[in-house]
């Protein structure tokens, strides 16, 4: 490990913030930028460099520490932010062809957050259009790929984050999680990747898919990485109503030094291969673990969770109903785009024919077919009601268990193509994540190790509404756990 791009965000920071020290930020964000011109071309992470902006961010982190004032926890650290947030001064695209040249007025909370805390963005990384989609094939601006083979997906929809922290273009990312996009790419990525409760990171500044479900988080290499980031992050923000403060000890707090001893992880049947919800090499894979974990002094506690199965349907009725309503404000007036046209009228329909590519309008006519008149009440109001039963079967689960441990996606990357044909396909690849949006629970995908084929595979940890902080502890000692542990095949075991 020479390079210091590679060492610990933590180290990183303190590397940069010793004025003793020569590593500076401006080295560090100029050896991202570096790896970025290398290697981008291939991988297609990034929508937007912006060296400029980076290269000055970078030396104001370092007169602060030349003048004696501290930069943050943080100090230095390359951040890609993907390019559903707003960064004052650079492009937003949300991945799609209707935003055109359009330039935000102001940072997101989040990202200012992260800047504050000293860390230097870099880019805007590449996403399904609007967040919607599982693989960034759904990009105006072509799909990224995936570090570890490049024919295949690197998740989604934060794929160009993932794909850009997997491949070391830079230590830390932000994503947005409505239903998966931050879980899923990270494991198909082999990195980590958090989902906060909901109203734990604010919204403000990220470009609204489905506003109930919608979180912003980080991803990185370790969980350590993660929560740094993450811990910076958090807390209420008057930009943003549903954002608040935690009774709960917070993913900031000091981590409780515990390690897998006398925790109760739950194992959900419908979350394995045994009740035929879910299959293949991503759950295998977590059950072949199971016996280690208990091996380190876990306590196996087996629950039942079957309105899991409804996740998916329900996810598809409400995210597509907040979608059509958020996305009405893109009608060719206020941002970007706008067709010729001769009518008001017109002028809407056209921009919007010509702006959206066609998941997006997908999204917009089911949202819009849930909502209406006479269709609602089957639709919409009957989601919204399977969605609260969800929320109280978790908490009964909770009852019974720390947290719960599952695979985060049922395979591992797909090839670029494989499910493009196929919607339903592409929406199933969310079974395992969805139900935490739906729940609004805290969850973080680590990596699991690796497929036959040498791709990489996630492990899910979600907990109770707040637990935040137990479930970075969670990660944190599997994350030990796992690295000394040998996998066993379910047939080996049994
Ligand atoms: N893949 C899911 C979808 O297409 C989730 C996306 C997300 O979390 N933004 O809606």
């Amino acid at each position: 490990m020479s390079d210091p791009l590679d060492l610990p965000v933590a180290e990183q920071a303190a590397r940069v913030r010793d004025a003793a020290d020569p590593l500076t930020a401006r080295a560090l964000v100029d050896a991202s930028l570096a790896r970025i011109a290398a290697h981008n071309e291939a991988l297609n992470a990034f929508l937007h460099v912006a060296p400029e902006r980076a290269r000055a961010a970078a030396d104001r982190v370092d007169a602060d520490v030349a003048a004696g004032r501290d930069p943050g926890p943080l100090a230095g650290v390359p951040l890609a932010v993907k390019d559903n947030l707003e960064v004052e001064g650079l492009p937003l695209t949300c991945g799609s062809r209707i935003l055109g040249t359009w330039k935000p007025l102001r940072t997101a909370t989040s990202v200012a957050r992260a800047e504050a805390a000293g860390a230097v963005v870099v880019g805007k990384t590449n996403l399904d259009e609007f967040a919607m989609g599982s693989s960034t094939e759904n990009s105006a601006f072509g799909p990224s790929r995936n570090p570890y083979d490049v024919e295949r997906v690197p998740g989604g929809s934060s794929g160009g984050s993932a794909a850009a922290v997997a491949a070391g273009l830079v230590p830390l990312a932000l994503g947005s999680d409505t239903g998966g996009s931050i879980r899923q790419p990270a494991a198909f990525c082999g990195i980590v990747g958090f989902k906060p409760t909901y109203g734990r990171v604010s919204r403000s500044g990220l470009v609204a898919f489905a506003s109930s479900l919608d979180q912003v988080g980080p991803f990185a290499r370790s969980v350590a990485d993660a929560r740094r980031l993450q811990a910076v992050l958090e807390g209420p923000d008057p930009l943003d109503a549903t954002s608040r403060a935690f009774v709960t000890p917070g993913s900031a707090a000091t981590p409780v030094p515990r390690g897998l001893e006398g925790l109760r992880i739950g194992r959900v049947a419908e979350m394995t291969t045994e009740r035929r919800v879910v299959g293949t090499e991503g759950v295998d894979r977590v059950e072949g673990l199971r016996a280690q974990l208990d091996a380190a002094g876990a306590t196996a506690v087996d629950v039942a969770l079957p309105a899991i199965a409804e996740a998916i349907a329900i996810y598809y009725v409400i995210a597509p109903a907040e979608a059509s309503s958020n996305l009405a404000r893109f009608d060719g007036v206020r941002y970007g785009h706008r067709a010729e046209a001769d009518s008001l009228e017109r002028l809407y329909a056209k921009t919007r024919a010509e702006g959206f590519g066609a998941e997006v309008k997908r999204r917009i006519l089911l949202g819009t077919f849930a909502l209406s008149a006479g269709y609602a009440d089957a639709f919409y109001k009957r989601a919204r009601g399977a969605q609260v039963a969800l929320g109280q079967a978790f908490a009964e689960a909770f009852e019974r268990c720390d947290v719960l441990v599952s695979a985060t996606t049922p395979t591992a990357a797909f090839r670029l193509g494989e499910k493009t044909g196929d919607p339903l396909a592409m929406y199933r690849s969310d079974v395992l994540t969805v139900a935490a949006n739906l729940a609004g629970l805290p969850a973080v995908s680590i990596p699991a190790g690796f497929n036959e084929q040498g791709l990489p595979l996630g492990l899910q940890v979600q907990g109770p509404v707040g637990a935040d902080a137990l479930v970075f502890d969670v990660a944190e000692a599997l994350e030990r756990q796992l690295a000394t542990c040998r996998y066993v095949a379910p047939e080996e075991a049994a």
